[in-house]
């Protein structure tokens, strides 16, 4: 049998990159999982059909991480249809790269509201019903510059930070009912997040990582799908780096 069998997963961001790669692999390991999107439907509806046609369940659910008030409705919709969230992901986000001295406090806004209050509010959304279950796996997405930083992106760099706080915290509060929470930490992995890199950065980044290569959205699922199952059961309130080395 499967090892996430009878289980349900929401996956955040699950339209694209490294959530639509998290999304196949936890339906392989028998979960059914709701993949939220913001604004590409088709992509999401993709995933889902992917995922249908390997014999699994999903469905896509479009909502703004940054929203409290759509997430809760989001949520609360969820558990009233199947009844229980077995595992969050966290995983959407977004960046946009600017020097601090050209940075508006509007984009600062932006980044922190998705990539870290989305973490809370979903967080909080889904606890209710993880705490009643007395157990549930939260795995949030944060990223290798919210350990080391990175010039150009301090922004994305503060809120990843924020996620591996919240989520030691998430673990200390939940324990206690059951609930693990973890972080997956990416390197540089090859999405549309990563598309936009020019040559020269790229050779950079590749000149400094020891395995040679930058990850793939797999590699990140394979983490994050380890964490989820029975081989998680133990682990809480860690950072699994997932980044070739570059971080050691
Ligand atoms: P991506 O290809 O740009 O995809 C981002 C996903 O997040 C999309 O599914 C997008 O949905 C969704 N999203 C964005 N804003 C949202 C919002 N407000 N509410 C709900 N969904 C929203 O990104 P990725 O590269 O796969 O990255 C996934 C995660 O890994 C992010 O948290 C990112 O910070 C982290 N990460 C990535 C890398 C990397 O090298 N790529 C490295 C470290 C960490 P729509 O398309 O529908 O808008």
């Amino acid at each position: 049998m499967s090892t996430l069998t009878g289980q349900h997963a929401l996956v955040t961001g699950g339209s694209r990159g490294i959530g639509a790669a998290i999304a196949q692999a936890l339906a392989r390991e028998g979960a059914y999982v709701v993949v939220n999107y913001r604004t590409q439907r088709d992509a999401a509806e993709q995933v889902v059909r992917d995922i249908l046609e390997a014999g699994g369940g999903a469905e896509a659910m479009a909502f703004d991480v940054a929203e409290g008030v759509a997430v809760q409705t989001a949520v609360r919709d969820i558990v009233a249809r199947l009844g229980k969230i077995d595992i969050l992901v966290n995983n959407a986000g977004v960046s946009t790269d600017a020097l601090i001295l050209r940075t508006s406090e509007e984009q600062w806004q932006r980044i922190v509201d998705v990539n870290l209050k989305g973490v809370f509010n979903c967080t909080k959304a889904v606890a209710r019903t993880m705490m009643r279950a007395r157990t549930g796996r939260i795995i949030n997405i944060s990223s290798v510059v919210g350990v080391m930083g990175n010039a150009g992106q301090a922004a994305y760099a503060a809120a990843k930070a924020g996620v591996i706080g919240f989520t030691k915290s998430t673990a200390r509060e939940f324990a206690p009912r059951g609930i693990r929470a973890n972080v997956v930490a990416p390197g540089f992995i090859e999405t549309d997040m990563t598309a936009t890199l020019d040559q020269g950065a790229r050779e950079l980044y590749l000149s400094v990582i020891p395995l040679g290569a930058l990850g793939t959205c797999t590699d990140v699922a394979a983490a994050v799908t380890f964490l989820a199952g029975p081989g998680g059961g133990y682990i809480t309130g860690q950072v699994l780096h997932v980044n070739g080395g570059l971080y050691l």
